[in-house]
């Protein structure tokens, strides 16, 4: 039995967890899986209703689950709020609370949704790039931090285990992809980027099976616009994370395709990339996709159950090849869908693709 922690959140959150939990539930039924779901408020929700966007009962309930699962935080209603008491400062506590250390953000082209990216066809087309970034060390924590009217200072700065930890994440994820890490740094000029470089060559030295090279952070913003399939798992940095994440992100098309999993040594928490979006949310337009495939990645990352995983994802890519689009994505000649229409189609391909691989095995 999983027990899952659901935090669907506000604006569109709630609407693409439902969509996410449908498939996770009929994939659990076709696998034998058995769930225990709780649902919790997060976000400007739990302001309304505790004053704060992240109660202790909520956190000890995380602390309980073997994973959570999380729609997204915010909206206009509480941005004027004092900063710890915005939705936004619930993720930021929850992340840290967690210990979550390595953050996966895949950036997957969909071959039927090559056109949609502002990158050519032929230097998009197979891209399979994950990265992975360093999420509760470097600058955005680095002591000490400040600013007065004459100046503004940060420290970036890394520790031993912070960085061994999170190179052998990323030479055990390699060993289950194409076993190549690009380590990104700056050690050409920053000391903190020379310790993280001789502690990455360092760790590898205990996987050998798989390729390490290294790259300056520059030339890899550059690379991964000018041929991102040369990539196959950047292993880096908060900040330099951060920025990556987001141009590896977006050269793949919508920001309402995007999964991403956080994961520490005892828990892990899945949620999609985007925003609440409340601009659209209530309307049965949010784009179930990103949180989807969230989904299949807590499937295959915590649970280890990576048949149901892969046929979540190539229930989307079918779909997708189908012409099906959510409004975010929609283009001329596609067949316009709601949130729910497309959760209803991935669970009917799932199905079907289920039946296919058992008879396969049958017959085999
Ligand atoms: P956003 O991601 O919510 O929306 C940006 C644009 O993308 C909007 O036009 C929106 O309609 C569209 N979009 C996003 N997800 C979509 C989906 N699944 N389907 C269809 N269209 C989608 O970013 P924003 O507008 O900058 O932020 C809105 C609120 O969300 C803010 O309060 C912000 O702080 C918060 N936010 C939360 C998270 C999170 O919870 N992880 C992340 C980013 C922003």
């Amino acid at each position: 039995m999983f027990k899952v922690t659901l935090l669907p959140g506000d604006g569109i959150g709630p609407e693409v967890i439902n969509a996410a939990v449908n498939v996770l539930k009929y994939a659990a039924e076709k696998f034998n899986i058995e769930f225990e779901f709780t649902e919790k408020e997060i976000g400007g929700c739990s302001y309304e209703k505790y004053g704060t966007p992240l109660t202790d009962e909520v956190l000890s309930e995380c602390y309980s689950s073997d994973a959570v699962f999380l729609g997204a935080v915010g909206g206009p209603k509480w941005e004027k709020l004092p900063h710890n008491l915005k939705p936004e400062a619930a993720l930021l506590k929850l992340r840290k609370s967690l210990g979550l250390y390595a953050n996966l953000r895949p950036a997957k082209v969909y071959n039927s949704m090559l056109s949609a990216s502002s990158l050519k066809e032929s230097v998009l087309a197979d891209t399979d790039v994950m990265i992975l970034r360093e999420l509760t060390g470097g600058i955005y924590f680095g002591e000490p931090r400040g600013y007065d009217s004459d100046k503004g200072f940060n420290t970036m700065v890394y520790s031993r285990d912070e960085v061994e930890r999170i190179a052998r994440y990323a030479f055990e994820l390699a060993r289950g992809r194409k076993g190549r890490v690009t380590s990104v740094d700056k050690a050409n000029v920053l000391e903190v980027s020379q310790f993280w470089r001789d502690t990455v060559h360092q760790v590898h030295t205990e996987y050998p099976d798989v390729e390490l090279n290294d790259m300056y952070v520059d030339n890899a913003a550059m690379q991964l616009v000018r041929d991102p399939k040369q990539f196959d798992l950047i292993l880096t940095s908060n900040l330099f994370g951060d920025i990556l994440s987001d141009i590896a992100a977006m050269i793949t098309g919508s920001l309402g395709m995007l999964p991403s999993a956080s994961i520490g040594k005892n828990y892990a928490l899945y949620e999609p990339v985007h925003g609440s979006a409340p601009d659209i949310a209530g309307q049965g337009k949010a784009n179930p996709i990103a949180a989807i495939a969230s989904a299949a990645m807590m499937l295959k990352y915590s649970f280890e159950i990576d048949k149901a995983s892969e046929l979540i994802e190539c229930s989307l890519e079918n779909i997708l090849a189908e012409g099906y689009r959510t409004a975010d994505i929609f283009s001329e000649g596609c067949k316009l869908v709601t949130t729910i229409q497309m959760t209803d189609l991935v669970i009917e391909e799932f199905d079907k693709l289920y039946v296919d691989q058992a008879i396969n095995v049958f017959t085999l």
